[in-house]
This record gives C-alpha cells, sequence and structure tokens, in this order.
C-alpha cells in the first residue's frame, strides 16, 4: 500500500519487555533533583521547590547492553541511575491516589548528562536540552509488567562503573514519590500510554570517560548495562 510520507517515517523507538514482547515509546519525560543528597552535591536546597520535569527525545534511548557513544561538545559526562515508570494509561491531572494505576511497568534507566552544559546553561538561564536531550542520552534496561513488582516504591538502588559501586541509595528516598510525580507531571502534560518517567537520581553522580562500563540496578526490578563507546 502507497504511504503519504513524503520520506520514509523514522522507525518507532521501543523498550523490550520481560517475557518477551516490545513497549512502543512516545515521551520520555524526566524529573529533576529529586533525592535530597543529590540536590545538596549539586548546590542546591532539597526542601525549596516541588518536582521540575524537563524531556529527553524518545530516540534517545539504548536498550540494554548496547553502546553509547561517547558525547561531542563534552569534558564532563556524568551517569545519573534512576527509577523509570511506564505508562499504560494516560491522563491529565490524575489525582495522587490514582497514580499507580497508569504505570504498565518499570525499568531501570541511566540519564546521562553534559554536566558541564548543564552548568553552563544554568549560569546562563538557557534550555537544558544540549546537557540533557543529546543522542544516546537514556540508556535502560529490560521493562517489568507491573505486576511483577510488589513494591516498586522501595529498593536498593545502585550504579557501579567498572566495577565500582558510585551510587548506592534506596528508592523510597525520593523527595517526591512516584505518585507525586506522576500527579504533578500530568497537571503540566496530558500523559498517554507509552510515556516513560526517569524519576531523579540519588547522590554520587561522576563523570565517565569512553571504555568505562556502567551497570546499573534496583532491587526487584532489574538491571541496565551500557558501555561508552
Ligand atoms: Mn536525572
Amino acid at each position: 500500500m502507497m504511504s503519504d510520507y513524503v520520506i520514509a517515517p523514522p522507525p518507532q523507538p521501543a523498550v523490550p519487555v520481560a517475557g518477551g514482547g516490545l513497549f512502543p515509546v512516545r515521551r520520555i519525560y524526566c524529573v529533576g533533583r529529586n533525592y535530597a543528597e543529590h540536590a545538596r552535591e549539586m548546590g542546591h536546597d532539597p526542601n525549596a521547590e516541588p518536582p521540575f520535569f524537563f524531556a529527553k527525545p524518545a530516540d534517545a534511548l539504548v536498550t540494554n547492553g548496547a553502546d553509547s557513544p561517547y558525547p561531542s561538545e563534552t569534558q564532563n559526562h556524568h551517569h545519573e541511575i534512576e527509577l523509570v515508570a511506564a505508562i499504560g494509561s494516560g491522563g491529565k491531572n490524575i489525582a495522587v491516589a490514582d497514580a499507580m494505576r497508569h504505570v504498565w511497568g518499570y525499568a531501570v534507566g541511566i540519564d546521562l548528562t553534559r554536566r558541564d552544559l548543564q552548568a553552563w546553561a544554568k549560569k546562563g538561564a538557557k534550555p537544558w536540552e544540549v546537557a540533557k536531550g543529546f543522542d544516546h542520552s537514556a540508556p535502560i534496561g529490560t521493562l517489568v509488567p507491573a505486576a511483577g513488582v510488589p513494591t516498586p516504591l522501595k529498593g536498593i538502588i545502585e550504579l557501579r562503573v567498572n566495577g565500582e559501586t558510585r551510587q548506592s541509595a534506596d528508592i523510597a528516598d525520593m523527595t517526591w514519590d512516584l505518585p507525586h510525580v506522576i500527579a504533578e507531571l500530568s497537571k503540566y502534560f496530558e500523559l498517554f500510554p507509552g510515556d516513560l518517567i526517569f524519576t531523579g537520581t540519588p547522590a554520587g553522580v561522576s563523570a565517565v570517560v569512553k571504555g568505562d562500563l556502567l551497570e546499573g540496578s534496583i532491587a526487584g526490578i532489574g538491571s541496565v548495562t551500557v558501555r561508552i563507546a
């Protein structure tokens, strides 16, 4: 059948699901400064503000085990290990009490960040896209359906670089837990099936270099592995 597209449509980004199948991704939302110790290490007062959001393009995804090339235009490329929630039913102005019913599943993600460009953006009141939304900036592990995750609001979250632990905390330490994140985000954007939410990173973010092997895990959810190529 003939298509009306005047160029070939881009491929649909998707995350492999545990047990088979693919979760098609529409948007990637991210939460900033959602663990007090990380807010402090970045020089901010952890109690000062409600959650705030930024985004990455869906095609920034890197599936489990694939390489993420060291990005151009940075001398300070950082890892941020994060719980990722995948939205299975959409909505706007979602109530905190209803929020978990909108989650299809969970994964472990890494919010790769050009930290020097983020500092430049903050200093100059510039947008964060070049610091956060660059190509290959969103490694993600296999998605686990919510029914297979009995305790999605607690569990040890860790990131190792070449076997050395750099980040270790508990997802229960989030300043704004997942139901509050979903409720707040849905005030600003109507959520749809296929949206991913990266829920913020704990303390211990640090620089990686070409060749480093990053391994992240969250107890009860799974893991993610990516090499900086
Ligand atoms: Mn982050």
